[in-house]
């Protein structure tokens, strides 16, 4: 989807959509399954550029990093873009304008049409743990016959 700035010029647009994001493109191999990401929100037009407003749902699951059981992990609340005009990115070290303010991550942009799939799938990246545990204290795969020993100790264990 790509979202087109333009719009916002005569006023507020309301955005929703439903993003199918294919796991291939995140190149996430301990990623299992991502639900459909919903997205609605406000595009406003700001001064300088644009700010998006919104509510996200993501929702998924990886596997295990020790014994590769599946692990949700889920987020659905506030995100915020602010879209700034390309040029104004030199201008704004020595001029610090309210773009400068706070911590807000800003995108640049040359053109009016932002595509918007990167940045759901920014999102979404944040969102898939680092280490999935599907507990604190997981005792994983064994490494010699592959069992789960949280199903108990295997064979190996007792030799
Ligand atoms: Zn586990
Ligand atoms: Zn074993």
């Amino acid at each position: 989807m790509e979202l087109n700035l333009e719009e916002a010029f005569d006023g507020p647009v309301d955005l929703s959509h439903r993003f199918e994001i294919s796991s291939e493109r995140l190149d996430r191999p301990e990623l299992l399954r991502v639900e459909p990401i919903l997205f609605s929100g406000r595009l406003t037009k700001a001064h300088p550029g644009f700010v998006l407003d919104g509510e996200i749902e993501i929702r998924g699951a990886a596997a295990c990093s020790r014994c590769l059981a599946p692990v949700p992990f889920s987020r659905s609340g506030p995100v915020h873009w602010a879209f700034a005009p390309a040029h104004r990115r030199a201008a704004r070290d020595e001029d610090e304008t309210e773009l400068a303010e706070g911590d807000l991550a800003i995108i640049w942009y040359d053109d009016l049409k932002v595509p918007f799939d990167p940045l759901i799938d920014e999102e979404l990246q944040l969102e898939i743990p680092m280490k999935p545990l599907c507990r604190p204290d997981c005792r994983g795969l064994c490494p010699t016959c592959g069992a789960d020993r949280n199903a108990g100790p295997c064979a190996c264990q007792t030799k």
